[in-house]
């Protein structure tokens, strides 16, 4: 048996920005594992060709980012509950001779919310921005939580359709019209303007008391969907990097199966070392 350390990788494009290969190098020292973890940036037409062979060469697990998280679905031999619902892989692995997907994007969303910043999300009324991979890999995890309901706003309707149609009925989709007068608990925002500065058209009105703001983007600086909630008076505001590092988690547990302590390694990102 070699004793060469096992090899991961997150892969995606642009994947320069990625922070998971340090993650999960906290991780590995945290529980004494021997890893490797790279990034790959992969052109769209070579997706599917580089992943197998990753594993043909013996990886032992890879992370998907945009946008290949649908592409990597349409390979697996295997799919968790999560996964098969969203119809989105983050996480990739060997099982048995076939290639096993998981989706743990939401399963690190709901443990940032619930559990980090202690927000309930059962009985809450949520509103989701954007209809892209991100919120369409949150969504069974949140579904699991119960809610009272979950609408879903999209810059362009027909893909908050599609996506509504994905869900059978549990997730209404809106339009800016239909939101006046409604209120939210919990707003989360899935769409990739923030990095480009761009802040989805949303409305002071639709703050319940109390609401949580919680922008899946994360920057060193407040995003300015972020900003907007703040001074609209958002009772809680998060950025994503707990669940970024929620999410990382998960996909080490499935790897290696043990469960890292993440609160650290937030601590650690948050102030940057
Ligand atoms: P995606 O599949 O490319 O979807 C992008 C979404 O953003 C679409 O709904 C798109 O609307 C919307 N959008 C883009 N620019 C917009 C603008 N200027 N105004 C309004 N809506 C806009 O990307 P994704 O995979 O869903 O990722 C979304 C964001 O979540 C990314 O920034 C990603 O980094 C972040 N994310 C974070 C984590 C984490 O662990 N913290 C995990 C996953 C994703 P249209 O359909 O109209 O184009």
């Amino acid at each position: 048996m070699s004793n060469a350390p096992a090899r991961y990788a997150v892969v995606g494009n642009p994947i320069g920005h990625s922070k998971s290969p340090l993650i999960h190098s906290l991780f590995a020292r945290q529980t004494g594992a021997e890893i490797s973890y790279g990034k790959e940036l992969v052109s769209e037409p070579d997706f599917a060709a580089f992943v197998e062979t990753f594993f043909h060469n013996g990886g032992a697990g890879l992370n998907v980012t945009v946008p290949f998280k649908r592409h990597a679905h349409a390979l697996c031999g295997k799919l968790s509950e999560n996964a098969a619902r969203s119809g989105a892989v983050n996480t990739l692995y060997p099982i048995d001779g076939s290639l096993a997907g998981a989706n743990t994007d939401g399963i690190g969303l709901v443990r940032d919310i619930r559990d980090n910043l202690a927000y309930a999300i059962s009985g809450k009324r949520i509103l989701l921005l954007g209809a892209g991979g991100a919120v369409r890999g949150v969504l069974p995890a949140l579904e699991n939580e119960s809610p009272a309901r979950m609408t879903v706003w999209n810059r362009t309707a027909e893909r908050a359709a599609e996506l509504a149609r994905a869900f059978d009925g549990s997730l209404a989709v809106t339009s800016l019209e239909a939101l006046r007068g409604k209120q939210f608990d919990l707003i989360i925002n899935g769409t990739s303007g923030s990095l480009q500065g761009h802040r989805p058209p949303v409305d002071a009105a639709w703050l319940a008391p109390g609401c949580c703001a919680y922008d899946m983007v994360y920057a060193d600086e407040e995003t300015v969907f972020l900003r907007w909630a703040r001074e609209a008076g958002a009772g809680l505001l998060s950025d994503g990097l707990g669940m970024l590092v929620e999410q990382a988690a998960e996909s080490f547990h499935l790897w290696r199966g043990i469960r890292p302590d993440t609160g650290p390694v937030i601590q650690r990102l948050r102030i940057g070392v």
